[in-house]
Order: structure tokens, then C-alpha cells, then sequence
């Protein structure tokens, strides 16, 4: 089958040159081609949001009923193997192409979008979402993708398909980690640095990570192997340490941000009556823009529940010392 768009079929979207360029002109290509993305597309322009201000920076709700299968995934083993997976070539609708990204990856166009451009980048075979040994790749996607944010979700961290190893991607200018980021480095709560990157302890709207920040891939790739080996014999019960990754092209650099987790689903998320609320935290979340699926949750959310649901499934300040400490050494 194919899958793949040819320069030929590219040419008549394409806008600007560069693989961010190709991203937009598959995009393009897909509103036209493939319905489920038409469909979707189109009403993210009616997707309605509001904002708060949590510990100086401005954070935003969205109401975005397009992601209640995702938001309400079943994740356990039984529910996955029972499904078809909807990121094997094999499964995808015949209306899907893509981009080839190196040899062991294909982007597709996500049909569910948050982001105005919201890409999905699978690995070619179906294995398993395990991110050891993937962040070159995943920083090799930023330095392509230069006009986007590029995200992990841990296979109990958001990913509905935690059973087919994938990034997603996002255009620039959208969460605000991103676009506060300078800011949010000037109060960093520790920095340090580890050979050719520098580290920072953030801690925007309350959200506990680490941002690792350098011009040399490698040099990011083995200071987040400490981090990760540390978080692994914290949890020796867990098939990956629970995270969420953030990264993307600054100026000349590359940031990896690193959000560790202790929860995959607030309390709130299994409460009953007035008390629940459907929101299944993943890496854009905390990136400063929530989604609720149901308007109900839009409606009532205020940002105590924001901060509350954050500081139940991110690790504590104290936990994120002995890490910065573990990464130091
Ligand atoms: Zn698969």
C-alpha cells in the first residue's frame, strides 16, 4: 500500500520549505483526503477555552469532546489486547498517509487534535511504548520538526496505545511551557549543569520537572539516562519510571523537559457525582493546557482543581531534590 505521500503529491500543499513545511502539507493533504480529520479539524475551530493564572503564568482549560476516547481510555492489558491497534499500518484507514521520519518511523496527521497541527509519530513495528534508549530519536524528531513541540506519554501516563510505541507532535506557540519557557527557566527553583547541559529544577503553575538544556543531543541523552535509572529503582514495580517528556528546538539548542509522575489518574477522575471530574493528565496537560472532554468538568474546573489534580500525580519537591541530586553526582 502506499502509505507514504510522494513529493508529487506533497507539491500542491506545500508552502516554505523543510520537514515542518511537509508536516503542514500533510495536514493540508489530509483535511481534503481524509475524512475523520476533516471532521475534526474543522470543529477544533468551535473548541471553546478559558484561562487561569497559576503562580504567575497563564495556563488554559480546553473543552474538547473530540478526546473522550483517548481521556477515557481503557489502558489495561486485557482491554489492549482485546482491540485492534490503531497505530499498525496494517489498521490505519486507507484515507491515512503520512511522512517517513529516518527509517523506523512514520508521521501521521492525529485525527483527534488538541494542537492546530497535531501529529502522531508511530515506530514502524508494533512494540511496546518504552522510551529507554528513544530520546536521541525523540531529539533528532525536535531538530526535524523544528516548528513543533515533540511529547512522550509513558505507557501509564496518557498513552492510549501503550502497546505500540509512539511520539506526537504539536505546532510551537501553543502550551505555555513553551512559549514561557525563558521565563520560566529565570525561576527555576535549582540549576546546575552535567558536562554540556544545563539542568533546571521548574516548576511552572506548580507542575514539578526538570528541564534538560543543550546544543548537544548526547550530552541530553546521557543526563537523562541518570535521571531515568534513578526513577527506575524508585519503582522497580514498573515496567518504565511514570513520565511525561516535552522537547523542541531553542534557538540553537535543544530543551528535553522531564515531568516524573507517582499517579496516572487523579483522585478525581474515579470520584462520583459532583465531585468527578474526566481529566487523565499526559504530557500536554502539563504543558499548561488541560483538557476535559465534557463540558460538565469545563464548566465547574476552577485552578484549586488544577493544582490539586498536579499535585497528586507529579512527584513531591522533595523527591525532585534527591533526583536533581542523582543526576549531579
Ligand atoms: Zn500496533
Amino acid at each position: 500500500m502506499n502509505r507514504i505521500l510522494t513529493d508529487n503529491e506533497l507539491k500542491p500543499f506545500l508552502e516554505g520549505s523543510g520537514f515542518s513545511a511537509n508536516a503542514r502539507a500533510l495536514l493540508a493533504q489530509q483535511r481534503i483526503h481524509f475524512p475523520l480529520a476533516a471532521k475534526f479539524y474543522g470543529s477544533l475551530d468551535t473548541v471553546q477555552e478559558k484561562s487561569f493564572t497559576i503562580d504567575g503564568t497563564a495556563v488554559r482549560v480546553q473543552f474538547n469532546p473530540a478526546r473522550i476516547q483517548s481521556s477515557a481510555a481503557k489502558v489495561d492489558a486485557k482491554s489492549i489486547s482485546e482491540r485492534k491497534c490503531f497505530l499498525c499500518e496494517a489498521h490505519l484507514p486507507i484515507e491515512q498517509k503520512g511522512l517517513s521520519f529516518g527509517s523506523d518511523y512514520m508521521v501521521l496527521v492525529n485525527p483527534f487534535p488538541i494542537f492546530p497541527e497535531h501529529f502522531t509519530v508511530p515506530h514502524l513495528t508494533h512494540t511496546d511504548q518504552r522510551i529507554s534508549g528513544k530520546v536521541g530519536d525523540f531529539l533528532a524528531l525536535a531538530d526535524l520538526l523544528s516548528e513543533f513541540v515533540i511529547f512522550y506519554n509513558g505507557p501509564k501516563c496518557g498513552a492510549s496505545a501503550p502497546d505500540h510505541f509512539h511520539f506526537q507532535a504539536g505546532n510551537k506557540g501553543f502550551i505555555p511551557l513553551e512559549t514561557e519557557f525563558e521565563s520560566i527557566l529565570n525561576e527555576s527553583e535549582a540549576v546546575f549543569k552535567k558536562e554540556q547541559t544545563d539542568i533546571y529544577h521548574i516548576k511552572p503553575f506548580g507542575a514539578n520537572g526538570i528541564a534538560f538544556v543543550s546544543d548537544n543531543i548526547r550530552s541530553i541523552e546521557d543526563a537523562f539516562e541518570k535521571a531515568y535509572n534513578y526513577l527506575s529503582e524508585k519503582s522497580p514495580e514498573e515496567a518504565e519510571p511514570m513520565m511525561n517528556l516535552l522537547g523542541w528546538k531553542w534557538q540553537d539548542k535543544f530543551v528535553l523537559t522531564l515531568f516524573p509522575r507517582k499517579l496516572h489518574r487523579p483522585s478525581q477522575f474515579f470520584a462520583e457525582g459532583d465531585s468527578n471530574i474526566l481529566l487523565s493528565p499526559a504530557a500536554v496537560d502539563l504543558g499548561g493546557v488541560f483538557i476535559t472532554p465534557l463540558e460538565k468538568d469545563f464548566t465547574k474546573i476552577t485552578a484549586d482543581d488544577l493544582s490539586d489534580i498536579l499535585s497528586q500525580i507529579l512527584i513531591s519537591d522533595e523527591e525532585m531534590a534527591e533526583l536533581c541530586n542523582s543526576i549531579a553526582k
